[in-house]
């Protein structure tokens, strides 16, 4: 069991041409750097490959990024194009037998990919692949996705890239490497974000986020719109075709909820700046009657902030986290979830002490963290506690590559508010709105298509009929 009460996302993805000389190993070092920015989106492994014109070199490792290369491995990936992935595995051994990005050599030459998502009909297009004959080593939809791309028809790669995408369902932002050539593309849906830029000293980049191009000294990412493909250029990013994208579109609002860095952009708005109205809306939906707000650190502080400047309350930093533990696993019971918690926050007194204390979080997923936090408050004096949750319970469960632990891990799959707020002990407990939270996304200038809240409302964007759960899709 997780220390936090997060939804996990899988992963984040890179693609670099820097259009240096193929002995260069500035193209696998600039993705280095972008998968330090993406590192909130997975901490379990990271890979790199590189490509210098005739081959495909791959590097994989454990843990976080910054101990899964050593400077001899980035020294050996030399070519001017290169893909990058950093790794949440949501199931099975964490092995770099799973990690990508997935190497395979085939009749169009080397190919390597990194995905970030999941494809629901993983399963049934593991068995077509299993039937051909064709092996496969991992449990994982990218290695899926790796082996139909090899065998696919098409006069070049941007065609066999279309010609897969077109039976692929489901969540898919990602990454091809070839022997020259580095390439982005995203599902028609656009459920994971995506976006490409031309680096400042030529050349070109891709990635999850914004924040990691901006990194690299881009000064003007732009998504990839849902269904494209992008080919990293020399000079830039150029447009290769695609397939349509789907008439609805589904951006997931988690990843404005929690998964996004704050200073990432996506569909022309700031992550901190959604937050921000979502915690401003909780304040004008649900009121408390206290003195000071404080935020569960770090990814609630700009919902607290919009709560805080919406309610009149200041605002004062009520938590000290230890930002060194990442994900610790301990046994699952109660006592040992809270001294999980009690190694990860401390509570602070002088802010809290004989206090009526709000306390913001962005979401409540098993609900396990939320009462030894509140227990923490009310040991450091705190009279009352108010939590705040800057989204709409979550009640059902992703299939599109978040996880939430499965449904009946849910607490507000188990539990009225009523009853979430008597188990986690506050004084009262609410959450956001669905239409608060799309008021919220409107008045921050969302420019998308729409949103997918599957999580929240159970429509899911696609026929997920089959799907049982995550587990479902990894293994056949
Ligand atoms: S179900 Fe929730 S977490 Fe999954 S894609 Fe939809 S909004 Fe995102």
């Amino acid at each position: 069991m997780s220390v936090d009460d997060k939804a996990h996302d899988e992963c984040g993805v890179v693609a670099i041409n820097n259009g240096d000389a193929p002995q260069s190993t500035d193209a696998a070092r600039a993705a280095f750097y972008a998968l330090f920015s993406l590192q909130h989106r997975g901490q379990e492994s990271a890979g790199i490959a590189s490509a210098d014109g005739r081959r495909i070199l791959v590097r994989k490792g454990l843990g976080l990024v910054s101990g899964a290369f050593s400077e001899d491995d980035i020294e050996s990936l030399t070519g001017s194009v290169a893909i990058g992935h950093t790794r949440y595995s949501t199931t099975g051994e964490t092995s770099v037998r799973n990690a990508q990005p997935f190497y395979v050599e085939t009749m169009h030459g080397p190919l390597a990919l990194a995905h970030n998502g999941n494809l629901i009909n993983a399963a049934e297009l593991r068995r077509g692949l299993l039937e051909r004959g064709v092996g496969l080593s991992s449990s994982s939809d990218t290695e899926v996705m790796v082996m139909m791309l090899a065998a696919a028809q098409g006069a070049d790669w941007p065609e066999r890239i279309a010609s897969c995408m077109r039976s692929w369902k489901g969540a898919f932002s990602f990454v091809v490497l070839t022997k020259d050539a580095a390439y982005a593309a995203r599902d028609p849906w656009g459920f994971r974000p995506l976006c490409a830029a031309r680096l400042p000293d030529g050349g070109s980049a891709a990635a999850s986020e914004s924040c990691a191009l901006r990194t690299l000294g881009c000064d003007s990412p732009a998504d990839v719109e849902p269904g494209r493909i992008v080919e990293l250029g020399p000079d830039g990013p150029v447009a290769r075709g695609g397939v349509d994208a789907a008439v609805r579109r589904a951006s997931c609002i988690f990843e404005y909820v929690y998964f996004s860095r704050p200073d990432s952009v996506w569909n022309g708005v700031q992550v901190h700046e959604a937050r921000r109205r979502f915690g401003a809306a909780l304040a004008r939906e649900a009121p408390a009657e206290a003195d000071v707000v404080i935020a569960v650190p770090d990814s609630s502080i700009s919902a607290a902030i919009g709560y805080s400047q919406a309610s009149g309350l200041p605002y004062d930093e009520g938590f000290a986290k230890n930002r060194y533990i990442g994900r610790t696993f301990i046994q699952p019971t109660q006592a040992l979830r809270d001294q999980g918690v009690a190694l990860k926050f401390n509570a602070m007194p002088g802010t809290v002490r004989g206090r009526r204390v709000v306390v913001v979080d962005d979401s409540i997923v098993r609900g396990t963290t939320t009462g030894p936090l509140v227990r923490l408050l009310r040991d450091a004096g705190a009279t009352s506690v108010h939590v705040r949750i800057a989204c709409p319970p979550i009640r059902h469960p992703c299939y599109m590559g978040v996880d939430m632990g499965g449904s009946g891990g849910l607490i507000a799959r188990r539990l009225s508010i009523e009853g979430i707020r008597e188990s986690v002990g506050a004084d009262s407990l609410s959450y956001l709105s669905l239409d608060g939270m799309m008021l919220a996304m409107e008045k921050a200038g969302y420019g998308g298509n729409g949103f997918c809240m599957a999580c929240f409302s159970g429509d899911y964007p696609l026929d997920i009929g089959g799907v049982a759960d995550k587990n479902g899709f990894e293994v056949v």
